[in-house]
């Protein structure tokens, strides 16, 4: 990656953990990263929504960021188990994830759904994680590059700029497998993202962070986070680990 764009090295916790597992992980990691006042990379941490009060607080001043994994687009009302951006913003968060390949399946979310609730944390002041990614048919059937400039087109928030949205590629066949796309495949996506942000935000495309999710781990990432347009990881089981997700930020 260019030395512009400083790496966000971004847990996403998933539906993982009780109280005690996510402060006792929050306070693991908020010690690593206390031994270095200066990194060169960004972390952040998202939890559940029930764990963010607990979690914001084993934190600390510890530098690592907190953020959520989904919010309402609305900003209040009448949406029953639903959580707003403005709440989110008010429980600590600076960061939301939108858009997870998960969120999408399993909730049927749209990309202009996921606009919509990108545009509502960029409205609350944090920054939109944006997910787009292809599934294995998909990618089998030669569509990769397809699927993911349309999702970047339908799924950017209006207002994208480098301090407010980071894009997060993440192939849905290599979430949670084991199995990665190679390097160049990698690059090759980032590369074809970042051209189309381009057409949508011009030179601010420069300045968007990349992020790659899907598999990633202390063994893969110096291979991945060496790529020219990648500028970081989303990550899912190796956060849940302090070493392994400590191991990865060590790559960058
Ligand atoms: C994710 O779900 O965002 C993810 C990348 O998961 P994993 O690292 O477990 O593949």
């Amino acid at each position: 990656m260019t030395t512009t764009r400083r790496p966000l090295i971004a847990g996403n916790w998933k539906m993982n953990g009780l109280t005690a597992d996510g402060t006792a992980l929050a306070a693991g990691l908020a010690e690593k990263a206390s031994a270095d006042a200066n990194p060169p990379y960004d972390m952040l941490v998202c939890p559940p929504f029930v764990l963010i009060g607990a979690v914001s607080g084993a934190l600390g001043d510890s530098g690592i960021a907190l953020g959520a994994q989904d919010c309402h687009a609305a900003e209040k009302g009448a949406h029953t188990g639903d959580v707003s951006a403005a709440m989110l913003k008010d429980a600590d968060c600076s960061f939301v994830i939108v858009g997870h390949s998960e969120r999408r399946t399993d909730h049927g979310e749209t990309d202009e759904q996921v606009k919509a609730k990108a545009e509502a944390v960029l409205s609350n002041g944090m920054t939109a994680v944006v997910c787009i990614g292809e599934t294995e048919a998909e990618r089998d059937a030669g569509k990769t590059l397809d699927v993911v400039t349309s999702q970047v087109r339908g799924s950017l928030p209006a207002g994208a700029t480098a301090a407010n949205t980071v894009l997060a590629y993440e192939p849905v066949w290599a979430i949670g497998t084991g199995r990665t796309p190679t390097s160049d495949e990698v690059q090759e996506v980032h590369a074809a993202i970042r051209a189309e942000l381009a057409k949508i935000v011009g030179n601010e495309a420069d300045g968007i962070r990349l992020l790659y999710g899907g598999s990633m781990k202390p063994t893969n990432a110096a291979e991945l986070l060496a790529l020219s347009d990648v500028d970081g990881g989303l990550i899912g089981g190796a956060s849940l680990k302090v070493e392994d997700f400590m191991g990865i930020a060590a790559c960058c």
